[in-house]
């Protein structure tokens, strides 16, 4: 057994991912760029609503999904250090 690298779900060895959908999802997920500057502005100088409206832009100039984007955003803040990873708490 393998696993689809989206979702997590298990497929099997012949297969590279488990739906056409995540497939799709998964390549724009790596096409998504996110600058340091951009998030270290959100994170450091932003609240938490104002945070919210510039991911919504930035999804949109670049036409990109935002719940792709937000998730993508999160991984990057946890590993800068800006947010806590919700993980975290539950391995120590
Ligand atoms: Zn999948």
């Amino acid at each position: 057994m393998s696993h689809c690298p989206f979702c997590k779900k298990k497929i099997a060895m012949s297969k590279a991912f488990c739906s056409r959908n995540c497939k799709e999802n998964y390549f724009q997920l790596i096409a998504i760029q996110i600058p340091k500057l951009f998030l270290k502005r959100i994170y450091v100088f932003c609240s938490e609503e104002e945070r919210e409206k510039e991911i919504t832009e930035f999804a949109t100039r670049h036409k990109w999904r935002l719940d792709l984007l937000k998730n993508k955003i999160e991984d990057e803040a946890i590993k800068m250090g800006y947010a806590e990873d919700p993980l975290k708490e539950s391995k120590d």
